[in-house]
């Protein structure tokens, strides 16, 4: 690997810099990037080492394989709900050893809330490539990207609702496509294509597959020219704006329903999913005819 070409290979992460740009890679391809708190907390790691990095202008965020990421890990044999981390996002103390709803808010808060409006904020453009699945939790990780290229056989789908919550936690919906079609995305819970997604002013490009990795970093070689301050000033600014326009209020609020909706479940049912795991819910968008 040449200087140009700094990174590591291993790990849930793969960290790797290609001269101004530093392209961040979720590496659990065999199950669809589920992203368990092994992996947010690698993300931190990489996204600290981006923003650090005086030679980096612009960051990209990758998923290894066929799918961007299919959403939390809520199944496979690396779930690690139960793992203490060095806590980074907030100041609430660690979920492990304690119960229901408190464990669920502390830790939900510090590895998706907390994590995923941390890296809204790091002050580099930051593009999302996205290819196949970019489901629930995958959502999160596009949403807090600058910009969103997708391949022409990308789809995006928050079916949470099939459990009875009202949407993943970072709740930016409304926002990023509208409350209109937010409502349609959420109560239906199906894929929806690239080019919807295009349409509905969510994603930026849409480009065939083969071309994806080329295209997105022609536009980070391009918006890599521009003085680096002018580009954080440039992202703060928006930033701002959709703040403005009620972002962070809003998604504080939505926190509170998914907490509620986690709680209502586990008080009623079998846990605080509705005892729904990542095969149930394929199977029951199966069973619908839409796919998943
Ligand atoms: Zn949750």
């Amino acid at each position: 690997m040449t200087a140009e070409q700094q990174g590591t290979d291993d790990g849930v992460v793969r960290y790797q810099r290609r001269g101004p740009v530093a392209v961040v890679t979720m590496n659990r391809p065999e199950y669809r990037n589920a992203q368990n708190s092994a992996m947010t907390y690698a993300l931190d790691d990489a996204f600290y080492r981006a923003a650090a990095d005086p030679e980096v202008k612009v960051v990209v965020l990758a998923g290894a394989g066929e799918h961007f990421s299919a959403g939390h890990d809520i199944g496979t044999p690396e779930r690690d709900v139960d793992t203490s981390f060095d806590r980074r996002a907030g100041l609430w103390w660690d979920h492990v050893g304690r119960s229901g709803g408190e464990s669920r808010f502390a830790r939900e808060q510090e590895v998706y809330l907390g994590m995923c409006r941390r890296w809204r904020e790091l002050p580099k453009p930051v593009i999302a490539q996205v290819q196949g699945a970019c489901v629930a939790g995958g959502l999160m990780l596009a949403w807090i990207c600058d910009l969103i290229v997708a391949a022409d056989d990308a789809f995006f789908a928050d079916p949470v609702v099939r459990m009875g919550i009202p949407g993943v936690e970072y709740f930016a919906h409304p926002w990023v496509m509208g409350p209109r079609f937010a409502k349609e995305f959420l109560y239906l819970g199906e894929r929806v294509p690239a080019e919807r997604a295009l349409s509905l002013g969510m994603v930026n490009r849409v480009v065939p597959r083969g071309q994806l990795e080329q295209e997105v970093l022609s536009i980070a070689g391009r918006i890599a020219e521009m003085p680096a301050l002018g580009l954080a000033l440039t992202k703060k600014a928006v930033n701002q704006a959709e703040d403005q326009m009620g972002l962070q209020t809003g998604m504080d609020s939505a926190f509170g329903l998914h907490h509620f909706a986690h709680a209502h479940n586990a008080e009623v049912g079998r846990d605080s999913l509705a005892g729904h795991d990542a095969r149930s819910m394929r199977d029951a968008q199966r069973t619908k005819g839409s796919g998943e």
